[in-house]
């Protein structure tokens, strides 16, 4: 067995949006934080995934993880469009964002961290828990040789796969369905013409393969760009390669396409777990299952997260405790603010997903014509105010059924929110807030029937 280091006050998991941004807070404050990262420190940061975001979420961790810049960001979106199905018109949406170079990002994150004083292990794998109750991990090194890690924190941010989140690290026993998981397949492709990095992103709502999910098209700036297509585990009824070969073939602005690289990611798209922590545990990121369900977005949440994650380690740790309890505000936080919000995009999920093409596209240009609904998407919510309400109503004249249907979504949404929004302040309300979620989504799978 190889030696560890000792005293470690928190050991992050995983070096990616999550575990950069959770080790910043304690390593500025003078703790001694290691991350463990199962690839090689240059690879931090090469990932699978869409790469788009909007800056202005990234606003409240400003503090420890400053936007991208420079060459972190291949393109800046003003605008989308939005297709339905195989349909040949689209609808344009202000959609202002950025799409990542995510490896230079990713390399940068895990610099600052480094810079703040983390030490880094990496080429390591955490293969699991080795003594839940003193929060010790496995580690296994490239040579197969393993090691047990002790700290008084752990956090775990290692994606998607986490071994420690799911298996006794927190305070909830809170399994994934495949219903909760996207899989998507995303080539970076070099197109023979340059395309508008203002406003050529596109995206295809249920595409042909993806019934359950999207295609998009991000630029990235010159002739590049990053073309996927995803969709639940669940309804994945042949091979997404194909369906993704499918759908560059029919679309005029990839006729040429070069693949540079490719492959296929997997991200859950479900309410976060319903307990982020244990006693001396955090899960943060796509470990905790923080990605939004309607867009599968998820590293703005995972960076706020992060910094949440940290922020409330550091309090703990500085009166001596390490208990769920002690550690719970974080969860409560994120809960309150991105929870509730993402949760309540997973209702709207479920409309979406049920509309027929002719009401799927109504619905797109009704939210294009209204910034404030956009807006309040965002927030978790659907038909904000009165007059807003009632002049949307107005417009939905025309398709009374599909009027009625939005404003079930729109109170099933509210009581989403309002359920995360109520999340218990301490570790003795969770078995009853969970109770109360049952019933929530009891209703939400009549909503769907
Ligand atoms: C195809 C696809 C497209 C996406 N598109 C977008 C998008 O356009 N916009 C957006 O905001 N989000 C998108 N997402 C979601 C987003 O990528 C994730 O939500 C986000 O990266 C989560 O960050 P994380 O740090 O939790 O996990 P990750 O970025 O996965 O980082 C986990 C880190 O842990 C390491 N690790 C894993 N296991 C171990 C282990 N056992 N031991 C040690 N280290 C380990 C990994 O090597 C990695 O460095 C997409 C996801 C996918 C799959």
């Amino acid at each position: 067995m190889r030696r560890m280091p000792e005293g470690v006050d928190i050991a992050v998991i995983g070096a990616g949006t999550a575990g950069c941004s959770a080790s910043m807070p304690a390593a500025r404050a003078g703790l001694r934080v290691l991350i463990v990262e199962r690839e090689k420190a240059a690879d931090v940061g090469r990932k699978v995934c869409g790469n788009a975001l909007g800056l202005e979420g990234l606003a409240p961790a400003a503090d420890y993880v400053a936007p991208p810049d420079g060459a972190e960001v291949a393109a800046r979106l003003e605008s989308g469009t939005f297709y339905v199905r195989d349909r040949k018109t689209g609808v344009r949406l202000p959609a202002l964002g950025v799409v990542l170079n995510r490896l230079v990002f990713g390399q940068r994150l895990l610099a600052d961290a480094v810079s703040a004083g983390v030490s880094l292990l990496d080429s390591c794998s955490c293969v699991g828990w080795s003594d839940r109750e003193s929060t010790s991990v496995r580690l296994r090194f490239s040579d197969g040789s393993e090691s047990d890690l002790t700290a008084r924190i752990v956090i775990d941010a290692s994606g998607f796969r986490s071994v420690l989140a799911r298996n006794g690290g927190t305070t909830h026993d809170d399994p994934i369905a495949r219903t909760e998981v996207a899989v998507a397949y995303r080539e970076i492709v070099a197109l023979p013409d340059p395309i508008d990095e203002r406003t050529g992103g596109l995206l295809v709502l249920a595409a042909p393969g993806a019934e359950q999910g999207y295609a998009w098209v991000f630029p990235m700036g010159g002739r590049l760009a990053n073309v996927g297509i995803g969709t639940t585990l669940s309804s994945v009824t042949g091979s997404l390669r194909e369906a993704y070969d499918a759908f560059v073939a029919g679309r005029p602005e990839l006729r040429g396409a070069e693949r540079i690289t490719g492959g296929a990611g997997m991200v859950p798209v479900r309410r976060p777990l319903a307990s982020l922590v244990g006693d001396g545990f955090m899960a943060v990121g796509d470990a905790g299952c923080q990605a939004s369900p309607l867009h599968a977005g998820g590293i703005v949440s995972s960076i706020r997260a992060g910094v949440m994650a940290g922020e409330q380690a550091v309090r703990a740790l500085s009166n001596g405790e390490t208990s769920a309890a002690a550690l719970w505000e974080y969860g409560a936080q994120f809960m309150r603010t991105i929870g509730a919000a993402y949760s309540a995009q997973g209702v709207l999920k479920d409309l979406i997903y049920s509309l027929s093409n002719d009401d799927l596209a109504f619905l797109c240009t009704q939210i294009a014509q209204s910034e404030r609904l956009i807006q309040a998407l965002q927030r978790g919510s659907f038909l904000p105010g009165a007059g807003e309400v009632l002049r949307r109503i107005a417009a939905f004249t025309r398709q009374p059924r599909l009027a009625t249907r939005i404003v079930s979504t729109s109170k099933a949404m509210a009581t989403v929110r309002h359920h995360y929004e109520d999340y218990p302040s301490s570790p003795s309300g969770l078995a009853s807030w969970v109770g109360r979620g049952e019933f929530l989504r009891r209703s939400r799978g009549r909503q769907r029937r």
